[in-house]
């Protein structure tokens, strides 16, 4: 054998040998890591197609080395594809279905193409030996097909070496190490190729497999050394991404370093390229929440949508190391759930459920603190008090049930005649009342008419009957009290109920004032 040769197998056979052993040691140590059995898979592929070449670069005759080509592309081109399931894996993501078949049956066609060659010559135009070469050397004139295979090939690195650096720029700054020496040993196999494929390498040798065992070092120390495949920042990563919470991390100048996916429901225009620019810049169409995280305290968030509101507590925990603040963890907690309970509770605590207006414990409530405005700001008030007619007989006549929507109906009418800033109420079974703030006693008596006039106007059909209702109105003004304005609005309510007797008395369906 010619010496110049014999160091080329020697390289090679040295190249599979290591290809083997480190897929020895993957078996044993990174069986179950995230991308440890890709990895097995292809260094094992990776040796087997050393040897082969070993054997190729020693054959004497055209029908050998036809023979051991056939063996290395059983295996060859199953590698691109194995190595960039290994980065995906990597990284905690998973292939879809479809796209395994793809990356797989492109290179089960190569095989077959390879395999078919002598029929159509799609892969070689031509195969020969090389007349300058001072050992038997194969010669081809690459067919069409040769560059579908080279295209792959291309593309798969690239994939592998764009998802890693996608990755990098999300990750920590002691995992970024390990991924830069796993791209670092995918650039390998891509110089490489580039030397053979432009005649660059001597006697047009394929130094392929040297490249990939030395990269296939890069890959083992990234996986062994700087523990690579390690579960924890995986599982970590995991953790955050399937956080109900969305989080989002800053730095000490308000750079976002990280955010995970549920993040995205609160900040929708974040993605890969907001990482290191300033949140204010990300939020500057919405100053509201941009305000709410410069002033970092813990707080409720109402996000509006076009037909959802959503309400998030957000907390803010400073990320400490040696004592000094480096940056800023905001966790948003959905709490639209809890919010809209309070809000049914809360109207379930200060609505009457037939008429849809407040009980009467809401309206003192109301009434009060608006009567306490009132006092502050100068001011007067009045109120009226009134009572269907005659609404036993109703009940009596038509039933409980047309009773009830008589009842909804008075007190819609009523309510559609008053201003934003009255209150009404049912005090109790067919009573009402109302609270005018800023208006005198003459003014209420107008508006009780008006409202006495609609209902005495107004007709409920019910079960094909036609119902008549009247009502009685009784005003009283409301003074205002020294102190508890509490006991000014009882005053009044005894003083209106009062008128109202005089109303009842006075034929009903008219309106008295104390
Ligand atoms: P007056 O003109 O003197 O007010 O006569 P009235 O029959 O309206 O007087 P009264 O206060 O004696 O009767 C009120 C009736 O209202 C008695 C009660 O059965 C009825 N009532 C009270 N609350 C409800 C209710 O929620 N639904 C129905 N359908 N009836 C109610
Ligand atoms: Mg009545
Ligand atoms: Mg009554």
């Amino acid at each position: 054998m010619a010496e110049e040769l014999f160091v080329y197998v020697v390289m090679i056979v040295a190249a599979g040998v290591l290809s083997l052993l480190l897929s020895l040691f993957s078996y044993v140590k990174l069986r179950n890591a995230p991308g440890g059995s890709q990895y097995m898979v292809v260094t094992l592929l990776s040796a087997v197609f050393s040897f082969s070449y070993a054997f190729e670069l020693m054959s004497t005759t055209l029908k050998e080395i036809k023979f051991w080509l056939g063996i290395e592309y059983l295996v060859m081109p199953f590698l691109p594809g194995f190595i960039l399931f290994m980065c995906v894996e990597y990284i905690g993501r998973k292939i879809k279905r479809p796209f395994l078949y793809v990356l797989f049956g492109i290179p089960l066609v190569t095989v077959f193409t390879h395999h078919t060659n002598e029929l159509h010559h799609l892969y070689y135009a031509s195969v020969g030996l090389r007349k300058d070469t001072p050992f038997p050397v194969v010669d081809f004139e690459y067919g069409p097909f040769f560059y579908v295979h080279a295209l792959y090939l291309f593309l798969c690195l690239s994939i592998s070496i764009v998802i890693l650096l996608l990755q990098l720029r999300k990750s920590l700054l002691r995992f970024r190490l390990q991924i830069l020496t796993m791209v670092a040993g995918l650039l390998m196999p891509i110089v490489a190729n580039h030397f053979y494929l432009n005649d660059l390498s001597p006697y047009g040798i394929d130094l392929g497999p040297v490249s990939m065992s030395i990269s296939f070092i890069l890959h083992g120390l990234a996986l062994f050394s700087f523990q690579m495949f390690h579960v924890a920042p995986i599982a970590r990563e995991k953790v955050f991404e399937s956080m109900l919470e969305g989080v989002v991390v800053l730095n000490q100048h308000g750079e976002i370093i990280d955010y995970n996916k549920a993040m995205l429901e609160v900040i929708p225009m974040l993605n890969s390229f907001s990482i290191g620019r300033q949140i204010e810049k990300i939020l500057s169409e919405d100053q509201k929440l941009a305000a709410l995280i410069r002033r970092g305290e813990e707080c409720d968030y109402e996000r509006i949508e076009e037909n959802r509101n959503t309400y998030y507590q957000v907390r803010f925990s400073p990320v400490l190391k040696n004592a000094s603040n480096i940056g800023t963890i905001i966790t948003f907690v959905n709490i639209t759930e809890r919010v809209e309970m309070q809000k049914k509770l809360h109207q379930l605590a200060s609505y009457d459920g037939l008429t849809n207006i407040y009980n009467r414990t809401f309206f003192m409530h109301q009434s009060v603190n608006k009567l306490k405005f009132i006092k502050q700001k100068g001011g007067y008030a009045s109120l009226i008090m009134f009572d269907i007619d005659h609404f036993k007989q109703i009940n009596d006549t038509y039933g409980h049930e047309a009773g009830d929507i008589v009842l909804a109906n008075v007190a819609q009418l009523a309510k559609s005649s008053l201003e934003p800033q009255d209150i009404i109420g049912r005090y109790g079974g067919e009573e009402f009342i109302i609270l005018l703030p800023g208006k005198n006693v003459k003014e209420a008596s107008e508006l009780a008419n008006i409202i006495r006039i609609s209902i005495a106007e107004s007709l409920a059909h019910i079960h094909g009957q036609t119902i008549y209702v009247t009502s009685s109105f009784g005003i009283s003004p409301v003074l205002l009290a020294q102190s508890d304005q509490k006991e000014a609005i009882k005053l009044a309510i005894r003083k209106a109920d009062h008128a109202l007797y005089t109303a009842k008395n006075n034929g009903r369906n008219n309106v008295q004032s104390f």
